[in-house]
């Protein structure tokens, strides 16, 4: 840049700027339209007058580089006396012309900045030169070059706009120390470097791409260093927000698992430096699933969210939380005493965790379960710690929920267990070594098999029978339940079926896992299994739990009316061990309840309660079954109270489709 005094208002005298033989003219930045010309200009121009050159549009086809770079010469006519010069090609009735253009600042009437142009007819010059001199002129790539000493010998428009006023050198450019050693590094090594960095610009700090290379002036011949430089803090910022996206969870905002496992590692070696301890615990929501079927996910993420804030509000200022997934949150804890601070944070986070969250009318209260494991003792690296951490949590899970439980290194054998008996139960159901027997459901009155309860069984080649309390958990934890589920409905159906064209028409009872109910394709699989089959739907009756009905949402009711409307029945399992709630009857299709065998086995004990319980579902006219009859006494005490059926020892116990059939044929002929 150049420096000389200007004239600070026009028309200061154009009679002395009329006469002169160079074209001078004055350009209107703000409306790119020229304000006035001399002679001289009005020919370079080929203008017959000065207001035919005055209303040309010339922003028409002017570039969005000169536009720019235009508005910052305004800019820095206004901050100083400045004066450029620069090679241009006008194209005067479509001829270029090229000349050498010195401009300064001047003041228009009104006050406004415009641009004072002196033109120099330029020695004709090759075509190549010419076009070079041009694309630099109009290129966005900021090219600049350097002495040696890093000092600016020539800079190209771009990159003169975006220098800020008074930096002069490539030391004064970079912002980052680091970034000029590399830079020298690598100049030094090969001759040339490439290089993003941060560089200092009238706009602020922004993100450039360099090429630096060395070279010579060819005005002096001495070594020089030629940069050209891209604006990519565009891209930057792309990559910082798709950085962001991908180390943080979008719903809570808190950081992620790709987070974790990337930037806990270091979190530990800090500790291992300071010579502290630190506690991962891991936190995951009771039940957080049934929220979800039940009430909806909007209500879920809702929820997720309430936590979160939670969680944020009781961290220490050192302390870091994650949310893994679903329901899953981790916490580290860095201390002097670990553990201290981890039952610290526990007892904060269940107290938080417990308080009632209001949303949309539903008070909803969840409850954690919480797993701790401590560096260094339990595990040295992030992964090791996060999966004992992990077991942790589970054997709070298994311990009833709501609690917490350090790891303890025999975990580490039961979860091994646990997979073992995952990856097993998928090999049985492929074997076929899952059966479904029957136990049978008797008529109180008649003692006639009036139907059966499929239970399932699992052949285990090595460990014999395994009962279904011992599976039926794992199949619910690993999504498994709902092939399992199908599996048996559809074996219930066929043997419904067979028995059938034998002249024994029984009702079949299914057990059905909450999972199970919510799930998406259940009332597609009941469908095809029927179809399938050739079932009637009257043979088969779904056995579902309490808590299913808990939620009482939309979807609920949707299910069990799809359901009735099929003609299958519908049975409470396990009757009284819930909630018990004999208003949900009316709102439900239910048609059976099984009073859970508790209750028959607190007969001498207790029989007041149990007395309620039958004679309530007398009243509400549902069908009733006892389930786990096991005395001839407690079958004479329902039959005093005229309930219809009852399962149990007493008469079988759940057994193979073959070992059915012969009580079939040994009890009394079925009814005509
Ligand atoms: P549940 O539905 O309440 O099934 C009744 C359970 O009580 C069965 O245990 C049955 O063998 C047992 N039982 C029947 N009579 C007596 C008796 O007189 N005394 C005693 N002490 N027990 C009796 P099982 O077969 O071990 O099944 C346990 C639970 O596993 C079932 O409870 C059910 O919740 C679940 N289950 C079994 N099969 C399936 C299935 O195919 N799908 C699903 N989702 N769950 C199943
Ligand atoms: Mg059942
Ligand atoms: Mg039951």
């Amino acid at each position: 840049m150049e420096t000389a005094v200007v004239p600070t208002r026009f028309p200061a005298d154009t009679a002395l700027l009329e006469a002169l033989h160079q074209p001078v003219w004055v350009f209107d930045i703000d409306r790119s339209r020229v304000h006035w010309a001399n002679g001289a200009a009005l020919q370079l121009w080929q203008a017959a007058t000065l207001g035919e050159l005055c209303a040309r549009d010339m922003g028409c086809d002017m570039s969005d580089t000169v536009a720019r770079r235009l508005r910052q010469y305004q800019r820095d006519f206004e901050c100083g006396d400045a004066r450029f010069s620069e090679q241009w090609t006008l194209y005067p009735a479509g001829h270029p012309t090229t000349l050498w253009v010195s401009f300064s600042g001047v003041r228009l009437p009104d006050g406004r900045m415009a641009m004072l142009c002196e033109a120099r007819p330029q020695q004709a010059m090759p075509p190549d030169s010419l076009r070079s001199v041009e694309a630099l002129l109009h290129t966005e790539v900021m090219t600049t070059l350097y002495s040696r000493g890093g000092r600016a010998l020539y800079r190209n428009p771009a990159a003169r706009t975006s220098v800020p006023e008074g930096s002069d050198s490539l030391q004064q450019r970079l912002v980052d120390r680091e970034d000029l050693r590399a830079l020298v590094r690598g100049l030094v090594a090969n001759g040339h470097c490439k290089l993003i960095a941060r560089v200092a610009t009238p706009q602020g700090e922004r993100w450039h791409d360099l090429s630096a290379r060395l070279c010579r002036d060819a005005a002096t011949g001495r070594q020089a260093l030629l940069v050209s430089e891209i604006d990519i803090s565009g891209l930057k910022h792309a990559q910082a927000q798709a950085q962001y996206l991908a180390d943080h969870d979008l719903l809570t905002g808190l950081p992620n698992r790709n987070h974790v496992i990337k930037a806990y590692p270091q979190a530990l070696e800090d500790c291992r430096r300071d010579g502290l301890q630190a506690a991962l615990i891991f936190l995951d929501l009771d039940h957080f699933k049934r929220v979800n079927d039940s009430l909806g996910h909007a209500v879920g993420d809702e929820l997720l969210m309430h936590l979160a804030r939670r969680l944020r509000s009781v961290l220490g200022p050192q302390d870091r939380v994650a949310r893994l997934g679903g329901d899953e949150f981790l916490l580290l804890v860095s201390d002097a005493d670990a553990a201290a601070a981890a039952r610290a944070r526990v007892q904060a986070l269940v107290a938080l965790i417990a308080a009632p969250v209001q949303i949309s009318q539903t008070e909803l209260r969840v409850t954690p379960s919480i797993g701790v494991s401590l560096y260094p003792q339990d595990g040295q690296d992030i992964d090791t710690l996060m999966r004992h951490a992990d077991q942790a949590m589970y054997s709070a899970k298994a311990a009833g929920r709501n609690g917490m439980a350090w790891f303890q290194p025999a975990m580490n054998a039961a979860a091994q267990s646990r997979l073992d008996l995952e990856t097993e139960l998928r090999r049985a159901l492929v074997h076929g070594d899952i059966r479904v027997y029957f136990q049978p459901r008797i008529e109180v009155q008649t003692g006639r098999i009036v139907g059966a309860e499929a239970l399932v069984r699992w052949f285990h080649p090595q460990r014999g029978m395994i009962p279904p309390d011992v599976f039926i958990p794992v199949c619910e934890d690993c999504g498994l339940i709902c092939e399992l589920g199908a599996m048996v409905l559809d074996a219930s159906a066929r043997q419904q079926v067979a028995w059938a064209a034998q002249g024994w028409q029984l009702k079949i009872s299914v057990n059905l896992s909450p999972r199970q109910f919510f799930y998406n394709a259940l009332l597609q699989d009941v469908r095809d299994i029927l179809d399938r089959t050739g079932c009637d739907p009257r043979g088969i009756e779904l056995e579902i739990t309490e808590s299913v009905l808990l939620g009482h949402d939309g979807r609920t009711v949707a299910t069990l009316e799809a359901l009735d409307a099929l003609g299958l029945g519908i049975a409470i399992d396990d009757f009284g061990t819930g909630y018990s709630n004999l208003a949900y009857l009316h709102r439900y299709p239910v048609d059976t309840l099984k009073i859970d065998r508790s209750f028959i086995r607190s007969l001498d004990s207790l029989p007041a309660l149990t007395e309620m319980i039958v004679t309530m579902c007398q009243v509400l006219k549902v069908n009733m079954v006892a389930e786990g009859v096991e005395t001839a006494e407690q079958l004479a005490w329902l039959q005093a109270r005229k309930v219809r059926e009852y399962q149990g020892f007493l008469f079988s116990p759940a057994v193979s489709p073959e070992a059915f059939e012969r009580l079939l044929r040994a009890g009394p002929p079925p009814p005509q």
